[in-house]
């Protein structure tokens, strides 16, 4: 385990991913939530989407709540985009860190934002120029990389196509999304490994869901690539509307946890963490499926001191 970088930076979703699955909460608290999460050590933070009210009423005072947020120093803000007008009103709310979403599946694509892979991949070129003159970046997140949950398999050879043309079309970054946990170790590595050929100087993200059980494991699969930077929801939280049976992304402290005790450094406070992971539970009132949560760190004796 020696090649394992030596910092991970996390980018924690609960915040759109998580709260965009959950019934409404009030705009106090998705405030509070990002606020507390700021104060954790996290560095990166997805606030919100600008995604149509209609599509995601959960998300419908994404303006309220990026104006709304404390803007700690060393901490950056981003928000979801699914389309040309996403980005419109996301630049207009003052939005420097865009992500625009595309799925490799078309079926998914036209699930979640009504029109095919193709006729997304053709906005983002204006997008990405829009966002260029406003001085913002945008990360282009390819949805379903590992599987559709309304196509199963999607091949590997559509994922590096879709990231391509995302690329060419002047995207900064990349990320891609196990929307529904469909991936496996092995298909982490090949994946990656297929970019890394493809485009070796691309920043890459990478963002798994729990779904069945493996996110903790494509995580370490792709941290032994080299890959340092990885989406994570606090507590658990999050899904996805359009896509049935998504469950949580990789619980964020249950990210910190692992590699802290692996020597990989996140910057982020575990009990600080915990807490805000409790405050998340009682906001969307149900029991989260983090285990950290449930179990403390892994010093926590039974009598509730931790050495
Ligand atoms: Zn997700």
């Amino acid at each position: 385990m020696s090649d394992l970088p030596a910092r991970l930076s996390v980018r924690e979703v609960g915040p759109r991913d998580g709260l965009q699955n959950e019934d409404p909460v009030s705009t106090a608290d998705k405030v509070e939530l990002i606020d507390e999460l700021g104060r954790t050590g996290l560095t990166r933070i997805e606030a919100v989407s600008f995604v149509h009210p209609r599509a995601v009423p959960q998300m419908a005072d994404a303006d309220q709540v990026w104006a709304s947020i404390a803007r700690p120093a060393g901490v950056r803000y981003s928000a979801l985009v699914p389309n040309l007008r996403g980005a419109q009103r996301a630049l207009a709310a003052g939005v420097r860190e865009l992500e625009v979403v595309v799925s490799a599946s078309d079926t998914h694509n036209r699930a979640n934002v009504g029109r095919s892979t193709e006729q997304s991949l053709a906005d983002i070129e204006e997008l990405v120029a829009l966002a260029h003159e406003h001085g913002a970046s945008v990360q282009a997140i390819v949805a379903t990389a590992w599987g559709c949950p309304y196509e199963g398999e999607v091949p590997l050879e559509r994922v590096l196509w879709v990231a391509g043309r995302a690329l060419a079309a002047g995207a900064d970054g990349l990320s891609y999304g196990d929307t529904t946990g469909m991936a496996t170790p092995g298909r982490v590595t090949r994946l990656v490994g297929q970019t890394r050929l493809a485009h070796p100087e691309v920043a890459l993200n990478l963002h798994f869901h729990n779904t069945r059980g493996t996110a903790l494991a494509n995580v370490l699969a792709a941290l032994q690539l080299g890959v340092a930077d990885f989406d994570a929801s606090v507590g658990g939280l999050g899904g996805c509307p359009y896509a049935p049976g998504a469950s949580g992304n990789v619980a964020t402290e249950e990210l910190v946890h692992m590699v802290q005790d692996m020597g990989v450094d996140t910057g982020v406070d575990l009990d600080a963490l915990l807490a805000v992971a409790a405050r998340a539970e009682a906001i969307v009132g149900r029991t989260l499926p983090s285990q950290v949560l449930r179990a403390g760190p892994r010093t926590r004796r039974v009598d509730g001191a931790v050495e």
